[in-house]
């Protein structure tokens, strides 16, 4: 028996001993291609040179310093790197290490914000419904998909969920994409003024959502809208780009495409693509400022924040990104893998929705196409189409449907940025075999 507490006690896992470019072996030699990098990670595939020498380089030189005593050149290259390229109003980085920390500061920050400003009444927060924003106790209070906060319920903040924008089930038949994005910004609003503009402090939402809905886009002008209601009541806008940011959509932040800028920024998975862990929150330069000519001290922090070898790892993958053009890359193997798609699944009886932007796409399952209902949760057909990839060699991050039934199961994609066009074929070729078996097995 394993002593190691899996995360899954019911599952076999192969055991990853090698990492080849987009491959994962096993340690009985079979091959995975990583078409999800792993949970969108990898954007560099699994053994890059340039990063795992800049890693080296580093632990030699300096492995670690902690932050209460120095800085260090990794982490102020990288803070220059990520500042000289984000949205506008973006000044300073705060490095955690991972995404589930980066939303915990993100949400602290806002918090200490308003208390430095002198508007301690602000402190509720509003999210959306399907959505995920990490595991740590306030990102999962944030986020709002039923299954993963049921049991830990008692132990949540109290945080107001209103409406994704999730136009293949919610768009309704009379209204237009704009019109869409104008009825979600009202909703937001009603929310705040229920609560009292004057009480909240944030809005948190991912620009494109990846883990409970499967790479789902905004109608366009949804987040114009949504800024102009959280400035008109002085409520500070979280964007969680922790899966679909650094250029996983094809721009290096996803905001860039929406035309917003926020407050505050969360990045991690593909900031380090798997090589270190790592996360960060982009600051604004008014909250900064805020703390900066207030008490002057974040009151928030751990061990590792940053690591001085991740930030090493991530800028030499941030570099490796710049330098080997890889954005012009997602963005022509995006349209690939779409078109791809299109051809083996749009016809397909089972699959209602092919959606994304991007080397990030998602196929929601549908029992049946012109009703969209889902397939009964209780099949648990994620988790059994997640079986049968691995079995033809294939990692997809498949997720189930929300407990409410207004959701199908969704099988998400992200693969490495670094693919040839003929993984595509292979992608498309072994997922359509694991969605026919699997769905020849009911
Ligand atoms: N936010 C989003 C949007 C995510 O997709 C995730 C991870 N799936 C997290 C936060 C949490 O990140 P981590 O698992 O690194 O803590």
């Amino acid at each position: 028996m394993s002593h190691v507490f899996h995360r899954n006690l019911h599952q076999d896992y192969p055991t990853a001993v090698q990492g080849d470019g987009p491959y994962i072996v096993d340690r009985e030699g079979r091959r995975y291609l990583d078409a999800s990098g792993g949970a969108a990670v990898s954007c560099l595939g699994h053994s890059d040179e340039a990063v795992a020498q800049a890693i080296k380089d580093q632990v030699s030189r300096l492995a670690y310093a902690h932050t209460s005593f120095f800085t260090s050149e990794p982490m102020e290259q990288l803070a220059d790197f990520l500042i000289e390229r984000a949205p506008a109003g973006l000044d300073s980085v705060y490095f955690v290490s991972g995404g589930s920390e980066a939303v915990e500061a993100a949400l602290k920050l806002a918090r200490q914000y308003f208390v430095e400003i002198g508007q301690p009444q602000r402190k509720h927060l509003i999210a959306r419904r399907q959505s995920y924003h990490g595991n740590t106790l306030g990102a999962l209070a944030t986020g709002g998909n039923a299954w993963r906060r049921q049991q830990f319920e008692p132990l949540l903040i109290n945080v107001s969920h209103v409406s994704p924008c999730y136009a293949y089930r919610d768009q309704q038949p009379d209204e237009t994409p704009e019109a869409m994005g104008v009825r979600l910004a009202a909703e937001l609003e009603a929310e705040i003024l229920r609560l009292g503009g004057e009480n909240v402090m944030a809005f948190v939402a991912e620009p494109v959502v990846g883990a409970t809905l499967g790479a789902v886009t905004a109608v366009p002008g949804y987040f114009t809208r949504i800024r102009e209601v959280c400035d008109r009541y002085g409520v500070l806008l979280i964007l969680d780009e922790v899966m679909c940011g650094m250029g996983r959509t094809g721009s290096l932040f996803a905001a860039e495409q929406e035309g917003v800028t926020a407050d505050l920024i969360t990045i991690a998975k593909g900031l380090g693509a798997g090589y270190q862990p790592i996360g960060a929150t982009l600051v604004s330069q008014r909250i900064r400022d805020a703390i900066a000519n207030g008490s002057g001290f974040f009151q928030h922090g751990h061990t590792y924040i940053g690591h001085a070898t991740a930030c090493a790892a991530a800028l030499a993958v941030q570099q490796a990104i710049e330098s080997r053009d890889l954005l012009t890359r997602v963005n022509v193997l995006g349209e690939g893998l779409q078109a791809r798609l299109g051809e083996r699944f749009a016809n397909h009886p089972h699959i209602g929705d092919i959606r994304g932007r991007g080397l990030f796409q998602g196929l929601e399952l549908v029992a049946d196409r012109d009703s969209k209902r889902p397939f009964d949760p209780a099949l648990k057909l994620h988790a059994r189409l997640k079986k049968a990839a691995m079995a033809e060699g294939l990692m997809c991050y498949p997720m189930g449907g929300t407990l409410d039934g207004r959701q199908g199961d969704h099988i998400l994609l992200a693969p490495p940025f670094m693919l040839e066009g003929s993984h595509l074929d292979e992608i498309t070729d072994r997922l359509g075999r694991a969605i026919d078996t699997t769905l020849a097995s009911l």
